[in-house]
């Protein structure tokens, strides 16, 4: 069938994005969904800094690609064998495929399915090859998603049902911010007993983070939430969401504060040093950000072990969406979770490259372009 997408052309031009446009919205075509996947009529899809990574050349991806990684949207129709799903079904889709087979599948969520990430890498789907197409030559699938189109076809190990009430643009959100930075914290930093929660990077990912610790404090587990990030627009923000202090990288360094869970959200060697920096004596250091390849980070070996602290490495929050997406829903939905939040604004697929501007400018939380 004939969709309409927005394909990167070519990575590493200069910015503004809006003038370079290194991003097309143009028609392809979409294979029909081969067995064990599904053909989704997208409703909601995020702009977020792992799309601008691609853009930017951070994180080399093979081009053309079809962009997006975090969307929602209706299932149209079923390729053999899907089980679980049905065709009317509003799906959220997460952006490492689970095989639920191979040997890191079964570590919970703690480690990257080994043949999802490989696909994601040859920018193919986890049944191999892919499905879209232009003028007769392959496009590349970003990330097992490619959401910023009218229609996708998925591996159905890529998607986790939602129900109705939840809307598209909130779906959307939950596939990499939430799963992302609620993951950082539910399953990587396992904050208790009161302890506080530092958060460096206050884009999407770092704001899910900070309104999931935040749901935190009425059982107890949760004491102060405090939110890091270089402008200071993002410091009145996340104080707008609840948190109880906000700072600069180096108001924090100069206050002395520190927590026994530290969440790094930038995707920046300096930001994974700052996060160091503020982990108390005996806390976890979790990173989530996607840095550059070739950047490096100096800290200290020594207080990792005189202080005996832990750092950990966190892909999409450590966690199995199937498992985790149903229980951020519950929190949504019980009011404790405003992912709505989150949405600092709607655009439209044509928008693009101005969206990527306003990403690179460190100006948007979360941008969602609606269908
Ligand atoms: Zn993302
Ligand atoms: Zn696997």
């Amino acid at each position: 069938m004939r969709i309409r997408g927005a394909v990167l052309e070519e990575i590493g031009r200069a910015r503004p994005y809006a003038q370079s446009t290194p991003i097309s919205v143009g028609e392809l075509e979409l294979a029909p969904p081969g067995p064990g996947e599904l053909l989704v009529r997208i409703e909601a899809a995020g702009l977020c800094h792992s799309d601008l990574s691609v853009v930017d050349g951070n994180r080399v991806r093979p081009v053309p690609m079809l962009l997006g990684h975090e969307a929602a949207g209706i299932v149209e129709a079923l390729g053999p064998g899907v089980e679980g799903v049905s065709v009317g079904d509003r799906v959220v889709m997460a952006f490492l495929p689970r095989c639920g087979e191979c040997a890191n599948c079964r570590t919970d969520g703690q480690l990257p399915c080994t043949p999802g990430s490989v696909a994601n890498n040859a920018g193919e789907l986890l049944g191999g090859g892919r499905r879209l197409s232009r003028d007769g030559s392959a496009v590349h699938h970003h990330l097992g998603v490619s959401g910023f189109a009218t229609h996708t076809v998925v591996d159905a190990r890529s998607v986790t049902r939602v129900d109705a009430d939840v809307p598209p643009e909130i779906a959307a959100v939950l596939g990499c911010a939430v799963l992302t930075g609620g993951g950082a914290v539910l399953n990587a930093g396992l904050p208790k007993d009161g302890d506080d929660v530092i958060v460096v990077g206050l884009g999407g990912v770092g704001m899910a983070a900070v309104l999931t610790a935040l749901s935190l404090q009425a059982d107890g587990a949760v004491g102060r939430v405090i939110g890091v990030d270089a402008q200071p627009a993002k410091l009145d923000a996340v104080r707008a969401l609840g948190a109880d202090a906000a700072y600069t990288p180096a108001e924090l360094a100069e206050a002395g504060v520190r927590a026994p869970v530290v969440i790094e959200a930038a995707g920046h060697p300096k930001a994974f040093e700052s996060a160091v920096a503020a982990t108390a004596v005996g806390g976890r250091t979790v990173t989530v950000g996607l840095p550059n390849p070739a950047a490096r980070s100096e800290i200290s070996p020594l207080v990792l072990t005189a202080e005996a602290r832990t750092i950990i490495g966190s892909y999409l929050g450590s966690a199995v969406p199937q498992r985790d997406i149903p229980r951020y829903v519950e929190m949504w939905r019980a009011g404790r979770l405003p992912v709505e939040k989150l949405i600092s604004g709607v655009i439209t697929l044509e928008q693009i490259n101005e969206g990527m501007d306003s990403l690179a400018d460190g100006a948007a939380v979360r941008q969602v372009i609606r269908f």
